[in-house]
Parts: structure tokens; sequence; C-alpha cells
């Protein structure tokens, strides 16, 4: 069975097809410029060399076809026609409180997705357009959406409301979503595979840290609170956003600067965090860099950012009273041996006990950074969102439980 994934955005599509008899990468690539004169597909089939195509795509539909064409062409097709597709999933930010697992697209939900416009203007939109460029080109092959909030959806209301007016929840779903769902689910049932523990028994704290970055508190295989709120602006330091702030700051520096809604939008969620303190860059390696070649704005940035994440790791090790296990995740997570050594240091306390060289490790496969004598284990897991949207298409198209 081949499952193609996409993921759609407004002026750029990624996908990869996968054989789900081992799992096995197929072909990855991307559209990018969509919409724009010269637009450029990379399309990456396994064992054979990259190809780039530069041409003129003004939307999603010819997107779709660029890429089924690539798919089978004689040269760096991997496939013999489009009917060996058996199915396609999308991965889609925002599921609101509607979808709290991943599902068959029909119309109905469809016309829920649409209903959720207003929650991620930027995103849902482009999905859609996604899942209407499938339907042009393949149609009939069944299809899924996968939600970054769906595994969310557990929270209780404890963690979820905002101690706000409870209009604004009625009126306007203004309440905690949570976003990076797929890999928080996906790195989370790795490492209880990798820990030979049942996930029902286990407290896991999973960090997903990339250029966009969420913690969040999984009890027994269900997410109970996640630092990424309403938007994913809330919660940890990140590249280029803000995170936690005092919510007064906003009405307080638009009356200053004379700013508008939209500029303090932007100035919080693309230039804040990491770049505004280091002035330097939202890039984790480059503020490294700099900070050990002596630069004290980007130590500085470094260090609030381990800071406020070591508060979210104590702060949910207290809401489940008990942690078993930390996981790292993404761009930093996976890469940054220094930022997981300053976090782990310094929270020592749990029961964590850093085991040097394994954190020096480089390596594509799950595994632990503490000491065999580390009562809380602290993994390293490469999160692999792509693959768990391919699973839960494959379940939904063969009627299995998710
Ligand atoms: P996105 O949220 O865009 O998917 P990624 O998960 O790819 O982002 O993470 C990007 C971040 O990972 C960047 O800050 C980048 O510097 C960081 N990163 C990648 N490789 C390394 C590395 N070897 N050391 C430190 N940071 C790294």
């Amino acid at each position: 069975m081949r499952i193609l994934v996409i993921n759609a955005g407004s002026s750029s599509l990624k996908y990869q097809l996968y054989d789900m008899a081992d799992e096995s990468v197929l072909a990855s690539g991307r559209v990018e410029r969509i919409g724009m004169d010269s637009s450029i597909v990379t399309h990456e089939p396994a064992g054979k060399a990259e190809v780039r195509d530069v041409s003129e795509i003004l939307e999603h539909t010819t997107a779709i076809k660029r890429v089924l064409d690539m798919l089978i062409h004689k040269q760096h097709g991997v496939i013999a026609s489009i009917e060996d597709i058996q199915a396609v999933g999308h991965r889609i930010v925002h599921g609101g409180e509607v979808f709290k697992s991943s599902v068959l697209v029909t119309s109905e939900v469809k016309l829920e997705i649409r209903r959720l416009f207003d929650l991620a203007p930027l995103h849902n939109p482009a999905h859609m357009m996604g899942i209407a460029a499938v339907e042009a080109n393949m149609p009939g092959t069944p299809q899924a959406v996968v939600f970054d909030t769906a595994f969310h959806q557990t929270m209780p209301e404890t963690s979820y409301l905002y101690p706000i007016p409870k209009v604004l929840y009625r009126r306007h779903k203004v309440r905690r979503y949570g976003f990076h769902g797929t890999s928080h689910a996906y790195v989370s049932e790795m490492a209880a595979r990798y820990l030979s523990q049942p996930i029902d028994s286990l407290k896991m704290i999973t960090c997903h840290i990339g250029n966009g970055a969420s913690c969040a508190a999984i009890r027994g295989g269900e997410s109970i609170d996640t630092s990424m709120g309403m938007t994913p602006l809330e919660g940890l330091m990140m590249g280029t956003r803000s995170g936690d702030i005092d919510p007064a700051i906003v009405p307080y520096v638009m009356n200053k600067e004379d700013l508008t809604i939209n500029e303090v939008n932007s100035m919080l969620n693309k230039h804040s965090g990491m770049l505004a303190v280091s002035g330097l860059s939202s890039d984790m390696r480059e503020v490294t860099e700099a900070m050990e070649e002596g630069d004290k704005h980007a130590a500085l940035a470094f260090d609030m950012y381990v800071y406020r994440l070591k508060k979210y790791i104590g702060a949910y090790a207290a809401a489940m009273n008990g942690v078993d296990a930390i996981v790292f995740t993404a761009g930093v997570g996976e890469n940054s041996s220094a930022l997981r050594k300053a976090v782990v240091d310094g929270i020592t306390f749990l029961g964590l006990e850093l085991d040097e060289e394994r954190n020096a490790l480089r390596s594509k496969e799950a595994r632990e950074i503490t000491t065999d004598a580390s009562r809380v284990k602290a993994l390293v897991v490469p999160t692999n969102e792509e693959l768990l949207i391919a699973r839960d298409t494959y379940k939904l198209t063969h009627g299995q439980k998710l």
C-alpha cells in the first residue's frame, strides 16, 4: 500500500510517498513559490539523484499535478501509475474542538475545517487547497486529515481554559488548543517503545524544540497540558516568538509605539524570541557559535531559552506529580547537545543524571542521554510527523483503530 503525505502551505507544498509494507519513503520533495512566476519542484526519489524543475505553477492543483508527474516519471519516478497511490494523508494545523483524532475526508469534514479558518487563517485555507487539488487530480482516492491540535484534546478544563470571561470561550472559542500534537504523540509512543514500558504507566514530558517550540505533559499516553495555547505564540521562548509575556505589554506597547494589531502581532511572532535577545539570529546553531566566541547577547539568549524550558519542565513534573522520562525532539532538541546538557544539568533535583558521552553522540535513532543509574530518563527521539500521518491514513483506510 502506497500513501502520499502532503503538507500544503499557501505558497509551498511538501510531500512524501510511503510504502507501508515496510514504512519506507519511496520519494519526498517540495514545491516552492506556488503562485509566483518561477516555481521550483525539488524531487528526491530514494536511491536516485535529486531533480529540480523550475516552471510557472500558479495554484495547488497544478502543484499536485507536477508532483504526480514526478512520481510516475520514466527516469525519476518511483511508481508506474497514479493508481499505485492508494490513499493521501494531509497535515492540518487546526482541528479546533471538533477533531479529537485523525479522520477520513468527507464533505462534512471539509465544512468543519472551513469553519475553523478563523482560528488558523494562515494555515487551514492552504490545507483545504491541498485537499481540493488532490480531489481534482486523483478523483476517488481516499484522503485523511491529521491535526496538529488533536492529540491535545485530552487536556482537562483546568489546562485548556484561560481565566478570562467565559463568554469569550462560548462566542469565539478562546481556549488553549496546543500544537505540534503529531510530534508529541509520535515521540511519546517511540519513547515508551524504547523504554520497553507500556505507555499507560508512564509520565513523560516531551520537548519539541525547533524554530517553533512546545512542551507537553503526557500521562498514560494522553496529553494533559502543553505550552502552546490558543495560538503557537504562548509558552516557551522560540526562534522568533516571544512565548509567555505579560499580556498587558501588548496594549502598553501599542500605545507607546503607536503600533497596529498586525504590527504588534508580527513583533511578537517574527521579531522576538532568540532573534530579539541575541540581536543576531533565530537559529540555535548561530547563537551557540556566537556564544562560544564570547558574544554576551548570544549567551543571554541561550540562557533565557534554557531557563524558560527548565521552568516548564518543572511545572509539568508538578502537574503530573512526577515524571519518568523527558524527551527531546525536533531541530534543536535532536541536535543541540549544548542545550540538552544545560537543561538536564539544571534539573538534577528531579532525579536526572546526564551521561556526557551519550549526550554528545549523533544518531538518527532514539537513544538515552542519562546514565543507567539515572532515576528519571532523558531521551532523544527523532520526530517523524509524516510517518505518523501515513500510519493514521493507513489505519483509517483499513478500518483499523487509531
Ligand atoms: P521547524 O520548527 O522549522 O520545523 P526544525 O525542527 O528544523 O524547525 O528546527 C530548526 C532549529 O534547529 C534551528 O534553530 C536550528 O539552528 C536548529 N538546529 C539544527 N541543527 C542543529 C545543530 N546541529 N545544533 C544546534 N541546533 C541545530
